[in-house]
């Protein structure tokens, strides 16, 4: 039986051929780390050190973000940028949004179902208590502000409350805890109520994705979704995998 995760129905959303390549085939996309990515891995690692184990959450920050720091091409921020804007933010949280949070879980695999036959999974950042409501929280890190329609847009949200119910605990809201980054780094938090007839859209959306990702599977009938080969000059992680013979002919 096959098991659906975000993270992949994300990658069918954008191109079946990715999906297949990326999760059928197994092929393992060149891994070029990027300081975004770098720096937002960083925080949430010192994040999560700070609130399961209590540790000091600069030093964290600043012993995950050494490992592979070297090995980064900075760009718009350079190196100790991002290093005083992580103290910046970190230190914020520790004083004013920590103490919100009481932690049920962090960064556990859930697995369930959305109907018989389709089994689901995730790994939600924590899920917990915030400010006494019981929440599935995402700790984020981005260039600018999240518009607020960002917290009840896309599906892994709901689909990770929907698995925590599955596991024994229910969520009533999405909470995203946004850093943000830039000359004044800030925290911005933004709150959903999850009601269940909501939830209930999202899963029957996922549950359609999921049917049609069995049938193309049964099929072997892979689509590919051009339009999201070139992302502005950004390529698709598969560019030379899809259109080698094409690039052979320039
Ligand atoms: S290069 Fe294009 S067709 Fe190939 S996997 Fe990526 S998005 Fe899909």
């Amino acid at each position: 039986v096959n098991s659906y995760s975000y993270s992949q129905l994300s990658a069918a959303y954008r191109c079946n051929q990715y999906f297949k390549l990326l999760y059928v085939d197994r092929l393992k996309p060149p891994q070029a780390k990027s300081d975004a990515l770098h720096f937002g891995s960083s925080m949430h690692s010192a994040i999560e050190e700070y609130l399961t184990h209590g540790s000091n959450i600069i030093d964290s920050f600043h012993a995950y973000w050494s490992i592979e720091a070297d090995k980064i091409e900075f760009g718009r921020y350079s190196r100790s940028e991002h290093e005083n804007m992580a103290e910046i933010l970190l230190t914020r949280f520790e004083r004013k949004y920590a103490k919100k949070i009481k932690v049920h879980q962090q960064e556990v695999r859930l697995f369930g179902n959305i109907s018989e036959g389709i089994r689901i999974e995730g790994t939600p950042d924590l899920l917990g208590d915030y400010e006494g409501v019981p929440s599935v929280i995402d700790f984020k890190t981005s260039a600018s502000r999240y518009p607020k329609e960002k917290v009840f847009l896309g599906e892994q949200m709901p689909l990770y409350a929907h698995l925590a119910k599955q596991n024994g605990y229910n969520p009533t809201q999405v909470v995203y805890i946004i850093f943000v980054k830039g000359q004044t780094p800030g925290i911005q938090v933004l709150t959903f109520e999850l009601k269940s007839d909501y939830i209930d859209k999202v899963l029957a959306n996922v549950r359609q994705q999921c049917e049609n990702l069995e049938v193309i599977r049964a099929n072997n009938s892979w689509t590919r979704n051009t339009n999201s080969c070139l992302m502005g000059e950004r390529k698709c992680d598969f560019f030379n995998e899809c259109w080698k013979e094409q690039s052979s002919n320039e």
